[in-house]
């Protein structure tokens, strides 16, 4: 029988060990120290990645919007490609592919992106950046938590906090922006004219990204996240896990 194949021993003993660890299950909030290094170097670059995304709604094409999905009149505009409803199958493919790459990368080199490139891990990333700027290292920052209230402690939580929302507010108006006219849509948010569905769409990134980013944090891993939930199958003793 090969090692893989071999059953685990004591099995039983390791269940009861499991047992006693001790799970964060969101009551505790966890200060990661930043670590300087070539995999932090790595992470900005990865994170880089997403500019790609805040950027591109502002994208122009012979006079409009470069990328743009055009609802009303059933079409998603890609610079000079334009996909209709009937070819809506070129974006499953396009989704597909993108899905047997990511199932093939975890299965190869683990929770890469996870650890680099999702959503929720750079967005988290950037919000524990400020919190670090703002309210210093892990030690300093529970020491803050732990500390009664003054003017010190409102200014840095308020000024964090401030910053958070803005944050999020400019990853709705991108969302938006992919589905109408980026320069209108910040006008119409600016001079409150937005349709009530644009109001919608900004309060819910608001809140997304504000409590998953700012507060749940890796919470979201745990709790919410169907990848995580099925990549236990994708990995094998061969697949690279830091622990
Ligand atoms: S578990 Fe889900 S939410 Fe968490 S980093 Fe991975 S893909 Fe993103």
């Amino acid at each position: 029988m090969s090692e893989q194949d071999k059953p685990l021993e004591n099995i039983e003993a390791l269940y009861a060990d499991a047992a006693n660890w001790h799970v964060n299950t969101g009551g505790e909030t966890i200060h990661a120290k930043r670590m300087p290094g070539r995999f932090r170097r790595l992470k900005w670059m990865a994170a880089a990645s997403w500019l790609a995304y805040l950027l591109a709604p502002y994208l122009r094409w012979n006079g409009t919007q470069a990328i743009l999905f055009d609802v009303p009149h059933r079409q998603f505009h890609l610079f000079a490609l334009t996909i209709w409803p009937q070819d809506v199958w070129l974006l499953s493919l396009v989704l597909i592919f993108f899905a047997i790459t990511l199932f093939a990368v975890t299965a190869v080199a683990g929770r890469v992106w996870c650890g680099y490139f999702c959503f929720q891990t750079v967005w988290a990333d950037i919000f524990t950046w400020i919190e670090d700027r703002m309210e210093g290292d892990p030690i300093q920052r529970r020491k803050l938590d732990a500390a009664p209230w003054d003017i010190r402690k409102l200014r840095l939580k308020l000024t964090k906090h401030a910053l958070w929302l803005a944050i999020a507010v400019v990853t709705g108006v991108t969302f938006a922006g992919y589905f109408s006219d980026i320069y209108q849509l910040w006008h119409d948010y600016l001079t409150l004219q937005v349709p009530l569905i644009g109001w919608v769409v900004m309060a819910a990134f608001i809140f997304g990204t504000y409590v998953f980013a700012g507060l749940m944090r890796e919470q979201v891993c745990f709790w919410l996240c169907p990848y995580a939930r099925i990549q236990s199958v994708m990995v094998d003793r061969n697949s690279v896990i830091p622990t």
